[in-house]
């Protein structure tokens, strides 16, 4: 079973002794991967543990799951087989129409999954919600059953004030649940700031290899909707595979020093980024003058994350050609592995104020910095970039 670490333990020891548990008959180190999908009953027909059937529950999993709800400060966990399956459960969860506020800034697949709501009889708005006043003023609009905000946001990155919105929302009498998959439970924990239920695309920084497709929700305390929420995962088969969850809980042994490495280079590559010629604007809450700076001081504590967004002077077409040109940096999507992403996010999402098509979302792995630094600023110079000479490369044929 899972080992409660030693109470009063700092985070960063807290990852490594709050491992999922030995293994009880060799006293192995790290713990076996538990595979059986149904369980024995004993001569009078009763059931030895609380294990029944593999797909609604798990011991490897609900290991993994006592791994991260201590991380979160919170009462309990449950995995899912993506980000997209925990949140949706969240939603579905809700067994009467409801009327639902989210960030105008999010992950664009699971703002294009909350556009659809109304077919389960929900409706939606979504608000700037880095604005209190516009929060405020949507809740007077129409009162929401559910706020969901994430901070911060893809790909603008831009903070919404947790705690604040907690109290928005709780005087309406609405749950807040925080995507915090970039701000990963090392630099903020929603749940101590107030929000309801946390959740994670642990595909990202919590897993950090990019090598498992996992999502998380974490409780603050025991309801009937999170009852719910579970028997939803159980009914549809949603939950992670035992495989994975060890994969996941082996990845999270590291979360504190990748995350910490990730988030310092990170700063490092916005500082000397924000002054490059051939850069327009970092965005990247660490820098002071980002506009949700003062609040992600407030609320991220000890680092402001592993990803940040360029926007280039040459607008699109430089921010095609630059992803085209580096060699270090990797073409691809996704976040939060140890090795460090480029993408030109408006091919991905479709260019929108939401996504500008001169923007390039840079995930920071745990390479040495002034490589991936001179990386970028050698394909800048190699494109002419700097001097103001840019030529589409693809166009040497016309
Ligand atoms: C990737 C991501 C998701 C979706 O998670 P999946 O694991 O891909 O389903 C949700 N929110 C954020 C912030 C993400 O980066």
């Amino acid at each position: 079973m899972y080992q409660k670490p030693f109470a009063n333990l700092s985070f960063r020891s807290q990852v490594v002794a709050g491992r999922a548990a030995t293994d009880a008959p060799s006293n192995g180190l790290v713990a076996p991967i538990h595979m059986a999908t149904t369980y024995t009953r004993d001569e009078s027909y009763a059931y030895v543990s609380d294990y029944v059937y593999g797909r609604s529950d798990n011991l490897t999993l609900r290991d993994t799951e006592a791994q991260i709800a201590a991380l979160e400060k919170g009462h309990s966990a449950r995995l899912f087989g993506s980000g997209m399956a925990a949140a949706a459960a969240v939603v579905l969860g809700f067994d009467q129409p409801m009327h639902v506020i989210a960030s105008s800034s999010m992950y664009y697949g699971l703002r294009n999954w909350l556009s659809g709501i109304a077919r389960f009889g929900h409706t939606i708005d979504f608000v700037e919600t880095t604005d209190l006043i516009a929060v405020g003023a949507a809740i007077e609009r129409r009162p929401p059953r559910l706020i969901w905000i994430e901070t911060p946001s893809n790909p603008l990155w831009q903070v919404t004030d947790i705690a604040a919105v907690a109290r928005l929302a709780h005087a309406a009498d609405a749950e807040l649940a925080v995507d915090s998959t970039v701000a990963t439970p090392v630099f903020t924990r929603p749940i101590e700031l107030g929000a309801d239920f946390v959740m994670h695309s642990a595909t990202k920084y919590l897993n950090g290899h990019s090598d498992v497709s996992a999502g998380v929700i974490v409780a603050a305390r025991p309801s009937e909707l999170w009852s719910r929420i579970g028997m939803l995962r159980a009914e549809l088969g949603a939950g992670l595979s035992a495989f994975d969850a060890w994969l996941l809980s082996r990845g999270m042994r590291t979360l504190d020093v990748r995350v910490r490495a990730q988030s310092a280079t990170a700063a490092d590559l916005a500082r000397r980024l924000v002054i490059h010629p051939a850069v327009a604007s970092v965005l990247y809450p660490g820098l002071p003058d980002h506009p949700g700076h003062a609040v992600a001081c407030r609320q991220m504590r000890g680092g402001f994350g592993g990803m940040l967004s360029i926007r280039m002077k040459g607008g699109s077409e430089a921010a095609l050609a630059t992803a085209g040109a580096v060699q270090l940096w990797r073409r691809a999507t996704s976040l939060g592995g140890v090795e460090s992403l480029i993408e030109h996010r408006a091919s991905m999402e479709g260019a929108s104020e939401a996504c500008p098509d001169d923007l390039l979302r840079l995930s920071v792995g745990i390479e040495d910095p002034d490589d991936l630094y001179a990386d970028l600023d050698r394909a800048f110079r190699a494109l002419g970039l700097i001097a103001g000479h840019f030529r589409d490369p693809s166009s040497d044929n016309a």
